[in-house]
């Protein structure tokens, strides 16, 4: 990102005096669908964020452009001021949460851009509240913790977008560390920082472009399928509240009770959760082929077992093994989106190469391709 553009760009409309704070998106690379289990989630901050420039202008209202929408917002910090534009909506509910949990931003001038993808599986939006969480924490001495921070992106989704979504993304963005990632228990938010520095390996995502209908309905029968698994598990072992409880032998016991249905989705979610904390410990011994092959297993899993998978992803999975890509797997809740990669990095441009043509040729439409770095998480540049 130029920063100076964003700077630039302040001057003209605000004058001087900004300070420059940016905050990423981020990637998961392997526990999908393990969140709501009470499992872990493997998430890594990348080199693609959102910037802002920000400056307190003393008044009780919030100024903003976007550069990358060439665009102006203003409004006030009440809840009625809510603005029209949708990218603005983020700011001012990252604003309303920080009010509601007793915090005293006072009004302020930016200027924003970014370089994630929107609608990727990146989180461009977790990326937008981060900065504005971190920012006004900074600027107005609010003493709002990292982890309070992530919760006020979270209730941002909630409350201002409606999106229900989990705490991993915002999470990611503000505790992001270079050459690391970071195993989050969704049950107990307890969180640890796992190595990652593949070296010889390139991590690029694919992004199919396609977004298939069926992916809210299906979440929820997903979800609904580990809650029943769970209550017959219930009356052999009272203490199972999530299948992040269960052994497989455990499930085995409730074979003849639950759907065959039920079984598989159950028998992802318990494998995917065992696969993660063995991806983990490989990580740590910087075995990246235990690791891809780990990737590979969750993309089997969530194609044959929890059927969240589609054509195009399955496509790119099978592309990347025939290629000798090391690890690959759909990222994110399925039914459409990006793959994430590992790939050798003498074998990167002729998988590239080969992935956009092949894929060009079966579906008619061209793949993009975004290749990431595990970077830092939320911070002030200036
Ligand atoms: P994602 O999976 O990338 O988080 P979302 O739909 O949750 O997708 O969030 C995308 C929204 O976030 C955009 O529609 C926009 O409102 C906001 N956003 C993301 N990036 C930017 C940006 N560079 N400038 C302004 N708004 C942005
Ligand atoms: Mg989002």
């Amino acid at each position: 990102m130029n920063t100076q553009i964003l700077l630039d760009q302040f001057s003209l409309l605000y004058g001087s005096g900004a300070v420059l704070y940016t905050s990423p998106g981020r990637v998961n690379l392997i526990g999908e669908h393990t969140d709501y289990n009470g499992g872990f989630v493997l998430p890594g901050a990348i080199d693609k964020g959102i910037w802002a420039a920000v400056k307190p202008n003393g008044t009780s209202k919030i100024n903003a452009f976007s550069l990358d929408y060439k665009a102006s917002a203003s409004f006030g910090m009440e809840e009625a001021d809510l603005p029209a534009e949708g990218w603005a909506k983020y700011i001012f509910g990252v604003v309303r949460e920080i009010i509601k949990r007793g915090g005293k931003p006072g009004g302020f001038d930016t200027v924003l851009a970014g370089d994630v993808p929107l609608g990727a599986g990146l989180s461009s939006s977790a990326a937008l509240e981060s900065t504005f969480a971190f920012a006004l924490n900074d600027l107005f001495s609010l003493g709002i913790d990292r982890f309070e921070l992530a919760k006020i992106g979270q209730a941002t989704e909630h409350n201002y977008v409606g999106v229900k979504c989990g705490i991993m993304d915002q999470f990611a963005s503000l505790f992001g560390k270079e050459g690391h990632l970071i195993r989050l228990d969704c049950r107990s938010l307890e969180y640890e920082y796992v190595p990652f520095d593949p070296k010889g390996y390139k991590v690029v995502l694919i992004d199919s472009m396609v977004k298939h209908e069926l992916a809210s309905s299906a979440y929820n029968k997903r979800r609904e399928s580990c809650e029943r698994v769970v209550a017959s598990m219930k009356k052999r072992h009272p203490e199972v509240q999530f299948l992040r409880d269960a052994s497989l032998n455990w499930l085995e016991e409730v074979k003849t009770e639950v759907s065959a249905e039920d079984f598989m989705r159950a028998k992802y979610v318990i494998e995917e959760i065992q696969r993660l904390l063995d991806a983990c410990e490989s990580l740590k011994k910087g075995d990246y082929v235990a690791v891809g092959e780990k990737m590979y297993g969750t993309h089997h899993g969530m194609s044959k077992l929890y059927e969240v998978s589609c054509d195009e992803l399955d496509f790119l999975n099978d592309l990347a093994r025939e290629q000798g890509v090391t690890g690959s797997r759909v990222m994110g809740g399925g039914f459409g989106g990006c793959t994430i990669n590992l790939v050798p990095e003498s074998k990167y441009d002729a998988f590239i190469d080969r992935t956009v043509k092949d894929f060009t040729a079966r579906f008619g439409s061209a793949p993009k391709v975004y290749p990431v770095k595990i970077g830092a998480g939320a911070r002030r540049l200036n």
